[in-house]
C-alpha cells in the first residue's frame, strides 16, 4: 500500500503517466515507502495500448518478450495467446497487473499535468493539472511515454471535412464500422500498415494516401514460438538477464556476417530466414554491417523490394510501395500481416503522394493536384510528435524559471535520457538520449524504474535531498548519442527518430542506437563511479563527481573490446621480428581500403640502399600530373611496411587526390637513429627530382607521416629548409612522435589500455635511439628551430599518450609563425584514425588531412570523397 501524504497536497514523488512505465515506477516507489501520487489524461490505464485502438493494432516485439520480468509469479500467471499480442490483450493484461499490485487507488485518471515548476526555496516541485488542483513533490517523474502525443495532419483543410473522421492514436472506444463505406487511409506508417487489412475488409472503397513507401515484413502471427517458451521454461532468469544485456533487448546472438563480403547464397539464405521467422530485430540482423554500410543495407533492401514486387500484382503500385528513399533500418521497419497483397484488392487504391500532392481536405473527401475525391470516412494514421512531444507538451520550469521548451528549443540535451541540468529531481522514463523505441521498450523501461529507484534510494540512504546533472556531463552524454548515431546510416533518414516528421522540429538523433547492454553498462558505471556527472545537495552539503562517462568513440571502443579478447601477447614483450610478423598478421585481417586509379612499385636509392616505395595514384580524371606527398608509415622505427599502412594510403590518395608516394625506411634495432630520419629525407630529395617522371607536378610535394613516420616527415621538413631545399608545400603529422620527453600528462592519462603504452613507446625508443641522442632535434624534431617550416597540419588523438607533444608542436608551430591546423581526433586512441574501412569515426578526421592536403596545393583539382 502506498504511504498517504504526510500534508495534503503533499507528495514525495509525482509520476505522470499510467503506462507500463508509470505504473512500474509506482510499484517501486511504494517499495520504497514514499508517497506517491500518478496523473493520466486517459481513463484507465494502459498508455498507448488505451489509446490506439484501431483495428489490427498489435505489438511488434513478440510478447514473450514484451512484457514485464520483474514479478516472476505474474509471468506464471499470464499466458500470452499469440506471438504478436492485439492491443486488447495488452491492455488487459496491464489492468491485471495494475489490480494484481493494487496500483489504481494512487492514480488520477482523465487529469492532465499542465505545468510543473521547480521551487527553489522549498526544493519542490510545484504540479499543476487541467483540473486546477495544484501539488508539491520532491521528485517529478515524467512516464509520459515516447509516442503518445499525435502529429496534429498538417494538411490544408483538415477541419472541413463532414464525414467521420478517426485517429489511429485516439481510436473510439466503440470502434469503427467501415461497412459498405469509402474510407480514406492517410499515412502508412506503422499503425496505418497494421490497420489498412482490415478497414479494407469493411470498406467498400478504400484509398490509401501514401507520402513515404515503408518497409514492412510479415509478422507471421500465430502462437508464441514454441522455441522461445521453452527458452524461457527452461531458465526463465537466464533469458531475461540476455535481454536486459542484449542490444535491443530480446536475447540475440548478433550476426558477425557482412554483407558486402557475404557470397550470394549466403545473403539469400539469412535474409530468407529473417523474413520467415517475422521478427524485427531478426531483419535488422541479416548482415552486422547492414545498419552501416549503405551497399550492405542496399543488398537487404533489394531483397525486400524483390518481396514487394512479387506480392503486388500492379507494377505501378508495387513500384511505389517499394521503399527507395531510406535506407531500411533508418525509419522504423514495420510487421504486417497481408499489407501488400491488400492492394491487390479491386476496390483498394493506393495514391501516391510523392506524384500526387494532397491539395487540401473539402468537405467531401480529398482533393489532389490530380483528382477530387470522395469519401465517408478519413483515417488519420500520421504518426506521433516522438519522444520530446510528450514531455515539452507540459510547461515544465527548472531552475531560475528556465522551461524545458527552451532549453531544448534546438534539440533536446539530457544526462542518460533520464535527467537534464538545471532541473533538479525530475527524472525522464525512456527520455531522448535513452534506447527506448529503438529497444524492447519493456526491458528499457524496467531498467529506467530500476536505476532511479536505485538513485533515490541512494540519495536518501547518503543523506541527499536534490540531484541533478552538471553541464559537463550532459553534454558528454549528448555528444555520445550524436556520435553513436553518426557512424550508422540513421541520421540520413528523414524519420521520426530525427524529428523530421513534425515540421519545424529540430533535427536531431533523438534516441540512443548504441544498444540497450552498453546503455544499461553506462548507467551502472555512472553509480558505481560515485554518480558521476550528478551534484547533490543536502542538509550535509554538497557532493559532485563532474566527468562524462563515455568519451570514447563508440566504434573504437568497440575495437579495443575486440583486440583485448584476443589475448595479444603486449608487443614490448615480443623480439623486435616476432613483434613485426604480429603487426603483419592483423593487417591480413583488415579490409583493404578504397580503390584507386593506380598502385605501383619501384624502389628510390637511400643513403643506407634501396628504399622500397609504392606509388598511389588517383582514379579518374583529371588526365596529367597531380601533386605529390611522400607519406612514412608508422611502427616506432621498427615495425610497419608498405602494406601496414596501404588501406591509409589509399584513402589519402582517393581523398586528396594527390599522388602518394608511401616509402620504406631503415628499421631499428638494424639500422638505429638517425638511419630513419636520413631516409626520409633522401627519400623527399629523390621524390622532389623525379616529380615529372611519377607523374606529379615538379614543385608540389608535401610530406605526411603517421607515428614515427610522422617523427621522420618532420624531420625531413627541417632538414629541407636547412638544406635550402626540397621546396615543401605543407606537412601532416598523423598522431607524431615529435619528443622524447615521456613525462606529459597525456602519458599519464593514457599510457596504458589504448594499444600504444608508455611500455611500447619506451621499448621503440630503446630500439631507436641511444638516450643520449634522445635529445637531438633528428630524434625529437619539437626541439628543433622551427621557424621557416612548411603549413602544418598535425593529428592529435584524446587517448594518445602522444596527444599533448602533438598539441605542444603545434603550438611552438604557431609561435615560429607556422601555419598550423590542428586536428582534434575527439574520442580517437593512437591507432583508430587510420583504420580505414573498420573504425567509421576516423572517417571526418582524414577527410579533414585530405582538405588539408588539398589546402596545401591551391591548384590541384579535387577529387570526390570515397564514401
Ligand atoms: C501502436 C503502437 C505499438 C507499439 N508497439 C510496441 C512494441 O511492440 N514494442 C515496443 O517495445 N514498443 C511498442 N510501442 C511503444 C510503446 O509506446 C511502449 O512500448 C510503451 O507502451 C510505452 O509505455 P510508457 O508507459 O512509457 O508510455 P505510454 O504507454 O505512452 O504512456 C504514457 C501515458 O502518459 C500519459 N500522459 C502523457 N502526458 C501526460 C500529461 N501531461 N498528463 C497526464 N498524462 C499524460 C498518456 O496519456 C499515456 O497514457 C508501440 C507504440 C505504439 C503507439
Amino acid at each position: 500500500m502506498n504511504k498517504p501524504a504526510s500534508v495534503p497536497g503533499q507528495f514525495d514523488a509525482v509520476v505522470v503517466g499510467a503506462g507500463f512505465s508509470g505504473l512500474y515506477m509506482l510499484y517501486r516507489l511504494r517499495q520504497l515507502g514514499l508517497s506517491v501520487k500518478v496523473f493520466d489524461s486517459a481513463g484507465d490505464v494502459g498508455g498507448t495500448w488505451y489509446w490506439n485502438r484501431y483495428p489490427g493494432a498489435r505489438c511488434d516485439i513478440p510478447t514473450t518478450d514484451y512484457a514485464y520480468s520483474f514479478d516472476p509469479d505474474l509471468e506464471q500467471e499470464w499466458t500470452w495467446s499469440e506471438k504478436y499480442a492485439t492491443q486488447p490483450e495488452i491492455l488487459d493484461y496491464l489492468r491485471f497487473v495494475t489490480d494484481r499490485h493494487g496500483l489504481r487507488s494512487d492514480i488520477e485518471f482523465s487529469t492532465t499535468v499542465t505545468s510543473a515548476r521547480w521551487d527553489e526555496q522549498e526544493e519542490r516541485w510545484r504540479i499543476t493539472t487541467d483540473a486546477r488542483k495544484e501539488l508539491r513533490c520532491r521528485y517529478y517523474i515524467m512516464a509520459t511515454g515516447c509516442l503518445s502525443v499525435p502529429k496534429s495532419p498538417d494538411i490544408d483543410g483538415a477541419s472541413r471535412f463532414a464525414g467521420r473522421v478517426y485517429f489511429t492514436s485516439r481510436w473510439p472506444h466503440e470502434g469503427a464500422d467501415f461497412t459498405g463505406q469509402r474510407v480514406a487511409v492517410i499515412g502508412t506508417g506503422s499503425s496505418g500498415i497494421q490497420s489498412i487489412p482490415l478497414i479494407a475488409r469493411q470498406a467498400s472503397q478504400l484509398t490509401v494516401f501514401q507520402r513515404t513507401a515503408n518497409f514492412s515484413i510479415p509478422a507471421h502471427n500465430g502462437p508464441a514460438s514454441a522455441e522461445r517458451l521453452k527458452q524461457l521454461d527452461e531458465d526463465r532468469e537466464g533469458y531475461r538477464h540476455d535481454a536486459r544485456w542484449s542490444r535491443g533487448g530480446i536475447p540475440l546472438e548478433p550476426t558477425d556476417i557482412l554483407g558486402v563480403t557475404a557470397s550470394e547464397s549466403v545473403r539469400r539464405e539469412r535474409f530468407e530466414a529473417a523474413w520467415a521467422q517475422g521478427e524485427l530485430f531478426g531483419i535488422l540482423n541479416v548482415f552486422a554491417d547492414q545498419g552501416l554500410n549503405p551497399a550492405s543495407n542496399d543488398i537487404v533492401a533489394e531483397m525486400i523490394r524483390e518481396k514487394i514486387r512479387s506480392i503486388v500484382t500492379d507494377p505501378g503500385a508495387a513500384e511505389a510501395l517499394s521503399p527507395k528513399d531510406h535506407y531500411f533500418g533508418t525509419k522504423r521497419p514495420c510487421l504486417d500481416t497481408g499489407y501488400f497483397e491488400t492492394f491487390n484488392l479491386p476496390h483498394v487504391r493506393l495514391v501516391d503522394l510523392r506524384k500526387q500532392p494532397i491539395v487540401s481536405v473539402t468537405e467531401e473527401g480529398i482533393d489532389t493536384a490530380d483528382e477530387s475525391f470522395a469519401f465517408d470516412a478519413l483515417v488519420y494514421a500520421t504518426g506521433f510528435d516522438a519522444m520530446t512531444g510528450p514531455l515539452v507538451a507540459v510547461d515544465v520550469a527548472g531552475r531560475d524559471g528556465v522551461s524545458l521548451r527552451e532549453k531544448w528549443a534546438s534539440g533536446p540535451s539530457t544526462y542518460l535520457g533520464l535527467m537534464t541540468a538545471g532541473f533538479p529531481n525530475f527524472f525522464m522514463l525512456t527520455g531522448p538520449g535513452s534506447p527506448s523505441v529503438l529497444s524492447n521498450m519493456t526491458v528499457s523501461i524496467e531498467q529506467h524504474v530500476e536505476w532511479v529507484t536505485g538513485c533515490l534510494k541512494d540519495l536518501r540512504e547518503a543523506g541527499f535531498e536534490t540531484i541533478e546533472p552538471t553541464a559537463l556531463a550532459e553534454s558528454g552524454w549528448n555528444q555520445h548519442v550524436q556520435d553513436c548515431a553518426a557512424i550508422t546510416l540513421h541520421p540520413t533518414a528523414n524519420s521520426w527518430y530525427m524529428g523530421a516528421n513534425v515540421p519545424g522540429k529540430p533535427r536531431f538523433f533523438l534516441p540512443y542506437i548504441g544498444g540497450v547492454n552498453a546503455y544499461r553498462q553506462a548507467c551502472d558505471d555512472v553509480v558505481s563511479q560515485g554518480y558521476l556527472g550528478f551534484r547533490m545537495t543536502g542538509p550535509g552539503g554538497t557532493r559532485c563527481r563532474d566527468g562524462v562517462i563515455r568519451r570514447m568513440q563508440p566504434d573504437v571502443a568497440m575495437v579495443m573490446e575486440l583486440v583485448a579478447a584476443m589475448g595479444l601477447p603486449p608487443m614490448d614483450t615480443l623480439s623486435a621480428a616476432d613483434a613485426r610478423a604480429l603487426m603483419a598478421a592483423m593487417a591480413q585481417t583488415r579490409p583493404p581500403g578504397p580503390e584507386v586509379g593506380e598502385v605501383t612499385d619501384g624502389v628510390i636509392p637511400g643513403p643506407g640502399g634501396d628504399l622500397p616505395y609504392r606509388l598511389y595514384r588517383p582514379a579518374g580524371p583529371p588526365e596529367g600530373p597531380r601533386p605529390l606527398v611522400v607519406y612514412f608509415h608508422g611502427g616506432g622505427w621498427v615495425l610497419g611496411d608498405l602494406d601496414s599502412d596501404d588501406p591509409l594510403c589509399r584513402d589519402l590518395c582517393a581523398r586528396s587526390g594527390a599522388l602518394v608516394v608511401s616509402v620504406n625506411y631503415r628499421h631499428a634495432p638494424e639500422a638505429r637513429f638517425p638511419a630513419a630520419a636520413l631516409d626520409a629525407f633522401a627519400a623527399v630529395q629523390w621524390v622532389d627530382a623525379h616529380a615529372a617522371e611519377l607523374g606529379g607536378i615538379p614543385g608540389q610535394l608535401a610530406v605526411a607521416g603517421w607515428s614515427a613516420g610522422g617523427n621522420v616527415a618532420t624531420v625531413a621538413c627541417q632538414l629541407a629548409r636547412d638544406a635550402g631545399g626540397p621546396y615543401l608545400a605543407g606537412q601532416v603529422l598523423i598522431c607524431p612522435v615529435v619528443d622524447s620527453d615521456m613525462t606529459r600528462l597525456s602519458y599519464q592519462e593514457n599510457g596504458e589500455g589504448y594499444i600504444l603504452t608508455t611500455a611500447l613507446m619506451r621499448w621503440f625508443w630503446d630500439h631507436y635511439a641511444d638516450p643520449a641522442d634522445r635529445g637531438d632535434r633528428r630524434a625529437a624534431p619539437l626541439r628543433g628551430n622551427l621557424p621557416g617550416l612548411p603549413p602544418t597540419c598535425i593529428v592529435a588523438a584524446d587517448f594518445d599518450p602522444l596527444r599533448d607533444e602533438g598539441v605542444a608542436y603545434a603550438r611552438a608551430l604557431e609561435a615560429a609563425g607556422v601555419p598550423v591546423r590542428l586536428a582534434r581526433a575527439r574520442g580517437h586512441t593512437h591507432t583508430s584514425v587510420t583504420m580505414v574501412g573498420v573504425v567509421i569515426s576516423g572517417a571526418p578526421v582524414r577527410a579533414e588531412i585530405a582538405e588539408a592536403l588539398r589546402n596545401f596545393f591551391p591548384n590541384a583539382a579535387p577529387q570526390e570523397p570515397p564514401s
